[in-house]
């Protein structure tokens, strides 16, 4: 379904924008600037009403982050503060912003102002013509590295062919309707990988092209080690096939043996050849053990998502949240 399909929504609608923050005080005082100004033409556009809201979360930083939040929040009528008890990682505190804003659409984008702001003007409109989901796109990737390229390029192509749905060169930038971001509720999993989860919702969808900036100052929160983990969480929390590849692997290592078992049982009584060598010992030996190994690790690896999703531990603890209109409260999800 498409939003061609959908029916018009009537402006001014309360928007809520969420921004996932950590240690972000050297972009924070532009970010904020440049989102007010994109609410104040909205609100002057006739497109939101005024109780819309920019939510800055920030999620356990250690720097100056939350002092420049909750200043912004007295200067500012559009801010809105959200303080995480501790880091939670960029996902969960996704979360805590979108399950804590009100309004009838939110848009969730970086501090770091990678993502051109002017988008939400399109996101917009695109909600106002009906669509539930707006997917902000990059429309070209030559600003990364080469490395970081090649290895997005690799990761979609590994989960697309294991039948996961996802969408080209959208990262965390999109725009969710009310009813949508009820439906993500329900989605109760720990380890969370958002961009797998929000096409399974369905509702009528769009997408807007942006260009993707450099990051406007300080540095990347994400440094291999937090990228490589997170494409793992992609793959093990949407598909099985990695245990069903090691069902297929035993399979075949099992007829194999069983055909060397039958050749050494021939050679060894039908046949005055037989002298036992080490490579017959020795070579299944570390093959079976190196294939075992890998079996317990694929397997310990799903194991561990079960124990952390049967523990259905909270995936954002929220210190204060500070919304003039609303009075500052302290809850979990
Ligand atoms: N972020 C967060 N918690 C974390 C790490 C990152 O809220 O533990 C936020 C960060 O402040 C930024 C967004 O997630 O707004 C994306 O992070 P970053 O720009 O560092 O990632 P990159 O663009 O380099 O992939
Ligand atoms: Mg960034």
């Amino acid at each position: 379904m498409t939003a061609r399909d959908a029916h018009r929504r009537e402006a001014p609608l309360c928007l809520a924008l969420v921004v996932p923050c950590y240690n972000e005080e050297a972009v924070l005082g532009e970010t904020i600037a440049r989102l007010c100004a994109v609410m104040s033409r909205l609100h002057a556009d006739g497109k939101i009403r005024d109780d819309s809201r920019i939510y800055f979360v920030d999620d356990g930083s250690r720097d100056r982050t939350w002092a420049l939040i909750d200043e912004a929040c007295r200067a500012q009528t559009w801010v809105a503060g959200i303080k995480l008890a501790r880091n939670h990682g960029h996902q969960h505190a996704l979360l805590a912003g979108l399950f804590t804003a009100r309004g009838d659409a939110a848009i969730s984008l970086d501090a770091d102002l990678q993502d051109d702001v002017n988008a939400i003007f399109e996101m917009v409109d695109r909600y106002l013509d009906g669509a539930d989901i707006v997917y902000g796109v990059r429309r070209r990737r030559d600003m990364d590295s080469v490395f970081k390229r090649s290895s997005a390029r690799g990761f979609y192509r590994i989960m697309r062919a294991l039948g996961v749905r996802l969408i080209n060169d959208h990262a965390d930038y999109r725009l969710l309707s009310r009813r949508a971001l009820e439906a993500l509720k329900a989605f109760r999993e720990v380890n969370l990988f958002l961009r797998g989860i929000i096409p399974l919702l369905g509702f009528p969808t769009a997408t807007v092209y942006y260009d993707r900036g450099e990051r406007h100052a300080g540095e990347s929160k994400y440094p291999l080690r937090r990228m490589l983990s997170f494409a793992f969480d992609g793959v093990t929390s949407f598909s099985n096939f990695p245990l069903r590849m090691i069902t297929a692997l035993g399979f075949t290592v099992f007829v194999f043996a069983l055909a060397c078992s039958v050749w050494i049982l021939y050679v060894a009584l039908l046949t005055d050849r037989a002298v036992p060598g080490w490579a017959s010992t020795a070579l299944p030996m570390y093959l079976l053990g190196g294939i075992q190994l890998l079996c317990l690790g694929v397997m310990g690896e799903y194991i561990g998502k079960l124990y952390s999703e049967v523990k259905a531990r909270p995936r954002f603890i929220i210190e204060t949240v500070i919304d003039t209109g609303q009075p500052a409260i302290a809850h979990r999800d």
